[in-house]
């Protein structure tokens, strides 16, 4: 029976991928869900990760529990390395190296971002992005390690450069976690330490252009440079990162070339499609554009090839930016285009785009939302964001416990209730190691496509985020 029914092959449970899997739940196919993690990643949430707020689990849960209802579903934890689009032939490899080979009728990608540092590849080891679980887990190591450092330091240029943080990009996600490491820094942590004043802590927001959230309305703008000066931000605009090591950061902004010395830069600066755009993109003959998106056609398949689609961060579209709404409404209208065809429907309309709007928090109580041709600011904003990401949480038990967890951080305890490291992890993140070996750790997915595959166990089968948000902010020179 397995090979009989219509197989549609998703690579990718983010937004995109899992709305489309979801999408087909009615549908008489055998769907396959392959990710090489086990999760559904709600990376909205995942600055609050990095600031020991939220634990992983509540905003990442299992793929294989969020679809164990839908029969015609499976999923599998392996790596995309390939896709044989005249074959129709989705190579990956198992997380022990064996290769495995998921023939379709239907392709559905959905691979996503990742970070670009603009060809300076050299600042991976030095300013951590934040994308995966793993990532925010290794920001809040690191971050709470520093304070750890700044305690034991006796001499007061050392701790004064562990206690320095400098965020690059002051998109969304830099103003998030700015605002998370000054609220950890000046309300937080103060009455913790003893031997060092976590409040005299130096916090320094950089960016290229000439203001913060650069893709948001002036007025949304102005408020959230206010909020983050009042909270203690330094924030430098027009300033951008032209090298850095392990102990300092050099910036040329307005007035020059600048060093500041610090133990601390994290980047959240830009994001690239995920190297799967660029594999597709060179086996159709089309150009990636300069994010790394695939162009697709209007109704999301990839040119020349109406059994094949791309949907979400890996996409260039109408324009649409890279951000949860738009993989989200693609990955959904994907799942009704398949649906249409295979009930012997001919045409289907182009995928058209509900704007739903933007929003970002600053800190506690303070947020900026943009919607319905409104802008919001302050604690009507802040509701507004913590209502829409809860909601677009996956499951009642997270929802409930991501809304337990706030009141406690927040309100309650006044506390971030994540924050376990230990001396292994803050000896490997002070010293730098894990950054140099995360950086040059080898992407499968890059790996070279024609490597032999032999055939393996490929046959029979076993929501939506917040508003929309603007691309990152923008920190460095781009090379040419
Ligand atoms: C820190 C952060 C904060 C953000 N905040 C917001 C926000 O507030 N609002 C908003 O609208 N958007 C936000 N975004 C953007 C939003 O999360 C993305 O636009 C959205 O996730 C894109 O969905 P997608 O399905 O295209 O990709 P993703 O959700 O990234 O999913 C891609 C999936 O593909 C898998 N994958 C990748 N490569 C392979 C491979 N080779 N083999 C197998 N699996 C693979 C990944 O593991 C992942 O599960 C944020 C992004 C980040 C990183």
């Amino acid at each position: 029976m397995a090979g009989m029914r219509h197989r549609v092959v998703v690579i990718g449970g983010g937004f995109g991928g899992l709305n489309a899997t979801e999408a087909l739940a009615d549908a008489d196919v055998e769907v396959t869900l392959v990710d090489r993690t086990n999760h559904h990643l709600f990376q909205p949430l995942l600055y609050q990760v990095a600031a020991g707020i939220l634990p992983p689990g509540l905003i990442a849960p299992a793929l294989r529990h969020v679809v164990r209802d839908q029969r015609n579903a499976r999923v599998l934890l392996a790596e995309v390395c390939d896709v044989n689009l005249t074959q129709k032939v989705v190579h990956a490899a198992e997380p022990d190296g064996r290769p495995l080979e998921l023939p379709y009728d239907t392709l559905i990608v959905a691979a996503g971002a990742t970070h670009s540092y603009f060809g300076k590849d050299k600042f991976a080891e030095y300013a951590p992005g934040m994308k995966t679980v793993e990532d925010a887990r290794y920001l809040r190591d690191g971050i709470l390690s520093k304070f750890e450092m700044a305690e034991l330091a006796s001499d007061p240029q050392d701790r004064a450069e562990w206690l320095t943080f400098v965020v690059i990009g002051a998109g969304p996600t830099g103003v998030e976690l700015t605002g998370q490491i000054a609220e950890l820094a000046y309300q937080v942590l103060p009455r913790d330490f003893r031997n060092v004043d976590t409040a005299q802590a130096r916090i320094i927001l950089l960016e290229g252009t000439p203001d913060v959230l650069p893709s948001f309305h002036q007025k949304l703008q102005r408020y959230t440079r206010r909020q983050l000066e009042k909270m203690g931000v330094e924030i430098r605009l027009n300033a951008l990162a032209v090298d850095m090591d392990h102990d300092s950061i050099t910036v040329q902004g307005p007035n020059g070339l600048e060093t500041i010395r610090t133990r601390t830069r994290i980047w959240a600066a830009g994001v690239q499609a995920s190297p799967l755009a660029r594999l597709l993109a060179d086996k159709i003959g089309v150009e990636t554009d300069r994010a790394g998106r695939i162009p697709v056609n209007p109704d999301c398949t990839l040119p020349g090839h109406p059994e094949a689609f791309a949907i979400g961060d890996i996409v260039s579209l109408n324009r649409l930016a890279g951000v949860a709404q738009p993989a989200i409404q693609e990955g959904k209208y994907v799942g009704q285009v398949i649906k249409a065809r295979l009930a012997g429907q001919a045409g289907t309309e182009p995928f058209t785009y509900q704007d739903r709007g933007s929003m970002a928090t600053i800190g506690h109580k303070a947020a900026v939302a943009d919607a319905f041709g409104r802008q919001v600011t302050g604690m009507p904003a802040y509701l507004m964001w913590g209502f829409v990401h809860v909601v677009y949480l996956i499951g009642w038990g997270n929802r409930l416990g991501t809304i337990y967890t706030w009141a406690r951080a927040l309100y309650l305890s006044k506390n971030r209730g994540h924050r376990i490291i230990s001396f292994e992890t803050a000896g490997y993140e002070v010293s730098g190691q894990r950054t140099l070996s995360r950086a040059i750790r080898p992407r499968p997915d890059r790996a070279a496509p024609d490597s032999p595959v032999s055939p393996a166990s490929a046959a029979g089968p076993d929501q939506p985020g917040p508003a929309t948000r603007p691309a990152q902010g923008s920190s460095v020179p781009e090379d040419p």
